[in-house]
């Protein structure tokens, strides 16, 4: 563990959240899709987690990567070892200006589903390798992205044929099933799909080198989604030969690498002498108050739809956190004035939990810390890294061991 110590008493802020980002967590994911999928080349999709530890490890492992913007396209060239060869501009819908931008950088690799976006590239970056990323079934994923990308089947020989009038060089498909994808057989349909847009290829003249199956990979569903992929893949593209596939991996790769540790700053509560005030039956009778709320790192509740697993770290100022304690019905609320900001509206946390004491959250590595905001003026949580290696129980740990080192 190479954590420094938190906090020097007594500054404001002393106590303020902060993540505890497991790398070993991240290096293990990758193993896990190199034995699970190891024809399909990961590009690590920055959008979902850029920090700068994570994806200098997988840029050393030998990742791509899916960049949204001329920013996280900065970010990985900035690294100094990764060329733009292994970057895929994966936006279908992009400022002319990037396009430009990538065009003078080397990223070539980029994706569209519109006309507008040919004559786009057509104008500003004519070289460019272009993959089509056309429309999947994206229903059995918790966040759909066909309402705004994605080409239709039926629009992609137009496409297509606009696409050999510019002069431009389409080479291969994309597609997204959604991200969270808890039903993996949409894959097998989406490689269809991506199957018959090589044959609309063919037809206007193209031969179509690469395969790209986005993203949505879900960590317990892993190595189911993997086989039904590998299957569907074998069955729809038989001869393989110069066909390159890669994937745009993002949550998969760093969800469980990072949790975080919010500090309980206020709390609301019937005074010990105090009859309750009548709550109705579902209405949480102690509601706490953290330093971390869904405008900074719990933005995924609202944006990503996800929903949080409060655990304690210390109770009433202890770290030794006994298993059998009377709990009560709570809700967690974050730091700012908004009421939207609530974490959690209803979960059983131990009757002995105080103001000052920790919480811990896990799995909070994806769509947290990238779309955090300072609103109110409360500053982002910060991040410590370990190597910890041994997954859940060393990171609590750790969460723990730099909680009890702050002494606000
Ligand atoms: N690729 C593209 C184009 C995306 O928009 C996203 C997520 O928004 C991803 C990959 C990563 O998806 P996931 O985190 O579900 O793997």
């Amino acid at each position: 563990m190479n954590a420094s110590r938190m906090a020097a008493n007594s500054e404001p802020d002393a106590e303020r959240a902060f993540f505890v980002a497991d790398l070993s967590e991240v290096y293990r994911q990758f193993q896990r899709w190199k034995t699970c999928l190891p024809g399909i080349e990961p590009f690590y999709a920055i959008k979902c987690n850029p920090d700068p530890y994570v994806v200098r490890l997988l840029a050393a492992l030998g990742a791509g990567f899916d960049c949204a913007s001329n920013g996280e396209i900065n970010q990985i060239l900035e690294i100094g070892n990764v060329t733009p060869d292994r970057i895929i501009f994966a936006n279908p819908c992009k400022a002319v200006s990037f396009v430009r931008n990538a065009g003078k950088v080397g990223v070539d690799l980029m994706t569209f589903d519109n006309a507008d976006e040919l004559y786009k590239i057509a104008r500003a970056h004519p070289r460019a390798k272009l993959v089509v990323r056309i429309l999947t079934d994206d229903s059995k994923s918790i966040c759909a992205f066909g309402v705004k990308f994605g080409a239709p089947l039926s629009t992609v020989p137009g496409l297509l044929a606009k696409a050999r009038e510019l002069g431009l060089d389409v080479v291969g498909v994309s597609f997204h099933v959604g991200s969270g994808c808890y039903d993996p057989s949409v894959y097998t349909d989406a490689i269809n799909r991506a199957r018959a847009v090589f044959n609309m290829g063919k037809e206007v003249g193209y031969n179509f080198k690469l395969l790209d199956v986005g993203g949505g990979f879900e960590d317990a569903l892993f190595e189911q989604a993997a086989s039904i992929l590998t299957e569907a893949i074998d069955a729809a593209f038989p001869d393989r030969r110069g066909l390159r596939i890669i994937g745009e991996p993002g949550r998969f790769m760093v969800s469980k690498a990072f949790s975080l540790a919010a500090n309980v700053i206020a709390r609301r509560a019937p005074l010990s002498n105090q009859t309750p005030v009548p709550q109705s039956a579902d209405q949480p009778a102690v509601m706490y108050y953290i330093n971390d709320g869904v405008y900074g790192s719990f933005n995924c509740i609202l944006f990503d739809h996800q929903v949080m697993h409060p655990y304690v770290l210390s109770l009433n100022g202890s770290f030794h956190v006994p298993s059998s304690e009377p709990y009560h019905t709570s809700s967690v609320w974050g730091p700012t004035c908004d009421s939207i900001d609530c974490v959690c509206p209803k979960t059983m946390l131990p009757s002995a939990l105080r103001v000052g004491d920790w919480l811990g959250f896990d799995n909070m590595g994806a769509y947290t810390i990238c779309a955090a905001s300072q609103f109110n003026g409360f500053e982002l949580s910060k991040v410590v890294y370990t190597t910890g290696g041994k997954g859940a129980s060393e990171v609590r740990a750790a969460l723990k061991k730099l909680a009890a080192e702050i002494d606000p």
